[in-house]
């Protein structure tokens, strides 16, 4: 069997991180698989779905790695809706029901007094035509039911192992409402059949939809012809709540553009999080397809840490070739070379803070010199030829031997005069990275 997936966004909105699991977990699947991953995006809903949304889930998924082999809108497809609308209607699957909302309301009022579950009493099945030319003649018109076999419903589910669900326990789901338009699970269901969807794997907040939609895959497609299921539990914030409360600071391109996370360490949280795999940082996304083990994710909410990311993203930089990042640091305006890379990248936990280095670097500094005397002093002591990571230290010790200060005395006139700063960088890093003139000029108190 050949597999395909599919990742199904509404484009209402910046993707988030719980997508990104989502759309991640199809990647690698489909990727192991050597199967097909399609990008589906659900913009039924015309009044939400904007393009300018569609074309940054579209960039997003470029910039993580997660390029697709196919795409389609919901948007172009109505005329498939329309036509599985009209053979459910012509097989008795889908019925119209008149029920105002507020009626709707009161049913299960009523319902929940008697201490019964709120589920839809199917009263409209019972509605003769008459009541329904009435019911138009009133101006009336119909929200549609799909029926629901009131059997049980089993399914393995990929993640959360055998599953079931018993229909009779749940309302007969409205398909399409009043003014026509359809709610997303019957053209979920149209598009997996259409493509020829062999697994389909989202969060658990779609298990009670499974139920509904495997009876609506037979109705169209026949017996055995839902695809395979794999449910992700939801993703919590590391303090245990709903992931809603931040998710703006969790979009992609927040991510990107405001916190400046390599895609990478986004991608190696995500795949392992809530998993018995440990969290580590993985360069590539090959490396998270061949480990990736549905069996080994847990039925918990899974935790996402924001500091476990920043620890993967610093974890990335430590060991990142320069060629990997010269296009970024030349971008950023930092002109340095690979020894300037080696030099600083130990020291990052964000790429961008390379260009803080940089600008040290290249100057121009505004030196502080508050002992001119003790500057000219160190100056004539700085070590001869080439300066290396040893230089910082051999100065340091000359100094303190000529001029017996020590601690905060000895080190921070060197480092106002050097960077016009009281905090910063390792000096015995920076040191062999600004040229022996500039460090000469800067001691001399030289905006250079
Ligand atoms: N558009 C739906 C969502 O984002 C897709 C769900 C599915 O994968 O079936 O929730």
């Amino acid at each position: 069997m050949s597999v395909k997936v599919r990742f199904a966004p509404s484009p209402t909105g910046l993707i988030h991180v719980g997508n990104v699991r989502i759309a991640l977990m199809n990647w690698l699947f489909a990727r192991r698989e050597g199967g097909v991953f399609l990008l589906r995006v659900d913009d039924t809903d015309l009044e939400r779905s904007t393009k300018a949304f569609e074309d940054q889930i579209v960039e997003d998924l470029h910039w993580l790695g997660l390029g697709f082999d196919e795409r389609f809108n919901q948007s172009d497809r109505f005329d498939l809706y329309e036509a599985a609308r009209e053979k459910l209607v012509a097989t008795g699957f889908l019925y119209p029901c008149y029920e105002t909302e507020d009626e709707l309301d009161r049913k299960r009022k009523l319902q929940r007094a008697q201490g019964k579950p709120p589920v839809y009493d199917r009263a409209a099945l019972n509605l003769t035509d008459a009541d329904k030319a009435k019911f138009e003649a009133e101006g009336r018109k119909p929200h549609w039911r799909f029926k629901l076999s009131g059997g049980r419903i089993e399914w393995n589910d990929l993640v959360r192992g055998p599953s079931h669900i018993d229909t009779s326990s749940v309302s007969d789901p409205i398909l399409i409402r009043e003014d026509g338009s359809y709610l997303y699970t019957l053209p979920s269901v149209v598009d997996d059949l259409d493509a020829g969807i062999t697994h389909v794997i989202r969060g658990e907040d779609h298990v009670t939809n499974s139920a509904a939609q495997i009876e609506i895959f037979e109705a169209l497609g026949g017996k055995g012809s839902a695809p395979h299921m794999a449910h992700f539990p939801l993703l919590v914030g590391s303090d245990g709540e709903k992931l809603s409360k931040r998710i703006g600071g969790l979009s992609v391109k927040a991510l990107r553009e405001e916190e400046g996370m390599e895609a990478m360490a986004i991608l190696s949280l995500l795949a392992k999080l809530g998993t018995s795999d440990p969290i580590e940082a993985r360069a590539d996304l090959a490396s998270l397809a061949s480990e990736l083990d549905f069996s080994k994710v847990s039925r918990t909410p899974a935790r996402f840490d924001f500091a476990e990311m920043e620890r993967l993203n610093a974890k990335l930089l430590h060991e990142a070739a320069f060629d990997a990042v010269v296009a970024r640091l030349r971008a950023l305006g930092i002109k340095g070379d690979e020894a300037f890379w080696l030099a600083v990248r130990p020291n990052l936990s964000r790429l961008k803070d390379a260009a803080d280095w940089w600008r040290l670097v290249e100057g121009p500094v505004a030196p502080v010199i508050e002992d001119a005397d003790y500057a000219a002093k160190a100056a004539v002591l700085l070590p001869e030829g080439n300066l290396t990571r040893e230089s910082w230290g051999a100065w340091t010790s000359a100094i303190k031997a000529e001029t017996g200060r020590k601690g905060r005395d000895l080190f921070l006139p060197l480092r106002q005069a050097l960077t016009g700063q009281n905090h910063g960088p390792e000096m015995d890093v920076l040191l062999p990275l600004i040229p022996r003139e500039t460090v000469l000029a800067r001691l001399a108190g030289k905006s250079i």
